[in-house]
């Protein structure tokens, strides 16, 4: 059933894509409709009409319907990681590992339904009491990229559902498969109809009517600065409420106190692991001058180690990138780095392989500097920049010298560094003796700068963007 979710229905579209395996472009995953404006439109009415419903629905019966769906994906997380897997391109146990995660996530907003719990107040005034309770914003359209096709999804869609919201869910095309998946066990979780919508469409038509409309009262949006710019303008013409999280240049810095080879497996996590097509992954390693060699040439080996391959084969530790398009922008990147003066040490070209797929060899690109395009601008890629730095500060400073904001990490045996370090990177999530990826859900995520725009989603934070809070006044007459 490759088909849209519409007001409680499975429905075809005017037109549809084919979806492809990027391990074997020779797999076809199936074919899936693209919805269109009308069907939208269908759609935003019935949202508009179910979340009045779902909003009075008692708390026990929606703890119980996002519990179902969070146990649902958990136990299914095989099944459901398999064909994320095979669509996205990313190892099987990373597939499972976001699909089990995003069961994480609804069991853990079912929790939060049961703990709205709103404030309350003696005036200024005497004889005055307030009250301050959080009601939902409405109908909130859920924009969301294709690297993590479930687990994004999943963090907006939970808290939009769990604090009284419906939603209407644009995923990217190139992932259709697992948010037909996702959808069909929302579908099964007896919510009032209308409350949940699927629209498939590319972002230019069905994404840019959803985020331009009227009536919609919340956007959440997860992907390029380029696409949140688009958006924000769009919707600033209806003073539609925004969330964004965007693109990210994220530096580790090694200092010359590091335990290497701790400091070489988490580069290699933070940079190649999904293959480098992460918001967190660290794209600029940053070196001390005292270590520089000795860790250059461990990292070196360890990338030439790496064993690319079919998503789904056992032992892969890199699959492809996501497309065609992506590995051509890639290639075009390691071109760049060589012609402003990197030295690249390994892989950065395109791989053969038995099945015929989007095969890039993880790159590591050694004397680069701060201010070139390389490490400026998002790659999204499975390269990494290695640059000089000469001192703690200095690379503090490299850290900081960023148009964006969303992770970084130090690699260090002084607390005195990792305790700085922690307080002065400007970055909203910042990793001691870590890799730059890997986040809990229980708490806040995002970032500053150009990634991101707007309140803070995940843990209790979400509930700040989900409802918007009323202050009542209640005059409390003297009794005869
Ligand atoms: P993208 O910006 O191309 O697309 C994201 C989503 O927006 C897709 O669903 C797309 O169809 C839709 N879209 C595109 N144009 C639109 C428009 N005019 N109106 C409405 N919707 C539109 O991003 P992508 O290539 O899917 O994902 C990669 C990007 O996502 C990277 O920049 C990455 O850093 C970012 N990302 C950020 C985070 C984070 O939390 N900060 C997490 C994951 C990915």
């Amino acid at each position: 059933m490759n088909k849209n979710f519409i007001a409680g229905e499975w429905v075809d579209g005017d037109s549809a894509i084919e979806n492809r395996n990027p391990s074997d472009i020779s797999d076809l995953i199936g074919s899936y409709a693209q919805a269109s404006t009308s069907q939208l439109e269908t759609a935003l009415e019935s949202a508009r009409a179910a979340q009045k419903i779902w909003a009075r629905t008692g708390l026990e019966a929606r703890q119980t319907a996002l519990m179902h769906i969070g146990n649902s994906l958990m136990a299914r997380a095989d099944e459901l990681g398999e064909l994320l897997s095979r669509e996205e391109g990313k190892p099987r146990a990373e597939g499972r590992g976001e699909v089990y995660r995003a069961g994480q996530f609804f069991t853990y907003y079912a929790a939060e339904v049961l703990r709205q719990i709103g404030d309350n107040a003696d005036s200024v005034r005497p004889d005055i009491e307030i009250d301050v309770r959080r009601d939902p914003v409405g109908v909130v359209a859920v924009i969301s990229p294709w690297n993590f096709p479930t687990a994004t999804a999943v963090w907006k869609i939970a808290p939009a559902l769990a604090f009284g919201n419906a939603v209407i869910w644009k995923p990217a095309n190139l992932v259709p498969a697992s948010a037909v998946a996702l959808s069909e066990i929302i579908a099964g979780a007896n919510l009032p109809t209308g409350l949940f919508n699927l629209v498939m469409g590319a972002g230019s038509s069905i994404g840019d009517a959803l985020v331009t409309s009227p009536h919609i009262d919340a956007i959440t949006f997860t992907g390029s600065v380029e696409t949140g710019r688009r958006i924000a303008a769009g919707a600033i013409t209806n003073m539609t409420r925004m969330q964004m999280e965007m693109g990210s240049k994220n530096a580790l810095a090694v200092m010359d106190d590091a335990d290497i080879d701790l400091a070489v497996a988490c580069a290699v996590n933070g940079a190649f692991g999904g293959t480098g097509q992460k918001c967190t992954a660290s794209s600029r390693i940053i070196v001390h001058d005292a270590v520089y060699d000795q860790f250059t040439d461990k990292m070196l080996a360890a990338t030439r180690a790496l064993k690319v391959g079919h998503a789904l084969e056992d032992g892969t530790q890199i699959g492809p990138v996501v497309s065609e398009g992506q590995l051509s922008e890639n290639l075009d990147y390691v071109a760049l780095a060589s012609s402003e003066g990197g030295e690249v040490l390994c892989g950065g070209e395109r791989l053969s392989m038995k099945h015929d797929g989007y095969y890039m060899a993880p790159c590591l690109i050694a004397g680069t500097r701060n201010d070139w395009r390389i490490n400026r601008e998002e790659m999204f890629a499975p390269i990494a920049c290695i640059i000089r730095a000469s001192s703690y500060q200095d690379a503090l400073d490299i850290v900081n010298d960023t148009p964006f904001g969303l992770t970084a990490g130090i690699m260090t045996t002084s607390l005195a560094r990792a305790n700085h370090f922690r307080r002065n990177a400007d970055t909203g999530c910042v990793m001691v003796n870590l890799p730059t990826a890997g986040t809990d859900y229980h708490v806040p995520f995002g970032g500053r700068g150009d990634s991101s725009y707007g309140p803070r989603e995940q843990g209790q934070y979400a509930v700040d963007f989900f409802t918007s809070t009323k202050t009542a006044y209640i005059a409390v007459g003297a009794v005869d």
